[in-house]
């Protein structure tokens, strides 16, 4: 069973963090209530009174304890299946459709707005981003850097193509949100493309919402053969590095055959630093954008340098001789 699946979707977004005031500034004005589920906190906060809870003739209210149910329940399901989900997730409730979805760096918290959309894809890449702050390796970076060298590595793992009517939807009404997932220079930052840590949230979003699609997608001869070498491991690496066998299939997990560490061996350097020297053009630019700088070519030239000390070596044996949670400070 997928993680919400019974519920309608909307797209996952992260934008505009730099906008927002110091986080504290927001708790202070924000009401809070916590929804205690069997095994997890959830403390909301939002930026109206939670006073009359218990009312539900407000429709807006109402709504609001509907949003606080779902996004509770669907956490709960997750932290049954992923021991990198907290104990305590703090979800931030805005009003302004403006404001975009996100998780605050640095805390276990989501942010997601209120009226105009359900929340359950939007929260489940978000959720992605608080998991990824345990989840994160080195091996996982280096397949972020194999996936830069051809766009369809990305492309399987678009949020938004999960979703047939996402173009229909009323997020696509609201200016300046259809880019989010698209590379489009000049813009801002995109998702799965940006940085390690987006393409685990759009990946996270994926496993729990749409495996069957995405098992499709893998398997499909029309998948281009490193794309899907990519996403198999993007996959492997969930299941096995995350979620720790559990999967969210409706029929039997098709690549029971298969397991992160031995396909992972089977990646070489070779392949990651031609990745990095001969990057997909339309991700390249997206890397040029200014919220990306820090991790931009700089970074990815001494990346490549580094992996080049040790070609011969597949990915496996490089983590294995360096620790999977060491991070070079150039490795984005
Ligand atoms: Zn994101």
């Amino acid at each position: 069973m997928k993680i919400g699946s019974n519920r309608t979707i909307s797209l996952a977004t992260t934008y505009i963090t730099a906008a927002l005031p110091p986080i504290d500034w927001h708790i202070g004005k924000y009401a809070q209530t916590t929804v205690e589920t069997k095994n997890l906190n959830v403390i909301f906060y939002h930026s109206r009174a939670f006073g009359n809870l218990s009312k539900d003739y407000f429709a807006g209210t109402k709504k609001i304890i509907e949003k606080m149910e779902n996004i509770s329940g669907s956490l709960e399901e997750l932290h049954a299946h992923c021991p990198f989900i907290p104990r305590e997730v703090e979800v931030m409730l805005f009003e302004e459709p403006f404001i975009g979805d996100r998780k605050i760096p640095g805390r276990n918290m989501i942010c997601i707005d209120m009226y105009h959309r359900d929340h359950i894809n939007s929260m489940l890449h978000e959720t992605g981003h608080i998991v990824f702050d345990k989840a994160d390796s080195l091996p996982w970076r280096l397949i972020y850097c194999f996936a830069l060298g051809d766009r369809s590595r990305f492309n399987l793992f678009k949020d938004s193509s999960f979703i047939p009517d996402w173009h229909q939807a009323e997020i696509a009404r609201e200016q300046g949100w259809g880019f989010i997932d698209k590379p489009d220079p000049g813009r801002g930052p995109g998702h799965p493309w940006d940085n390690p840590n987006e393409l685990f949230a759009s990946a996270f979003h994926a496993y729990t919402a749409f495996p069957d699609e995405l098992a499709r997608r893998i398997q499909d001869p029309k998948t281009p053969k490193d794309a899907a070498r990519a996403a198999l491991l993007v996959f492997l690496y969930l299941r096995d590095e995350v979620f720790f066998g559990k999967t969210f299939f409706d029929q039997a997990d098709p690549f029971k055959a298969y397991n992160f560490r031995s396909e992972i061996a089977k990646l070489k350097l070779e392949e990651i630093t031609d990745s990095i020297n001969n990057m997909d053009p339309e991700v390249d630019l997206l890397l040029n954008e200014q919220n990306s700088q820090k991790r931009g070519r700089g970074d990815l030239a001494q990346t490549a340098d580094w992996l080049g000390r040790y070609q011969g070596l597949n990915v496996l044996q490089l983590c294995n001789r360096f620790g999977w949670r060491t991070f070079p400070a150039f490795l984005l």
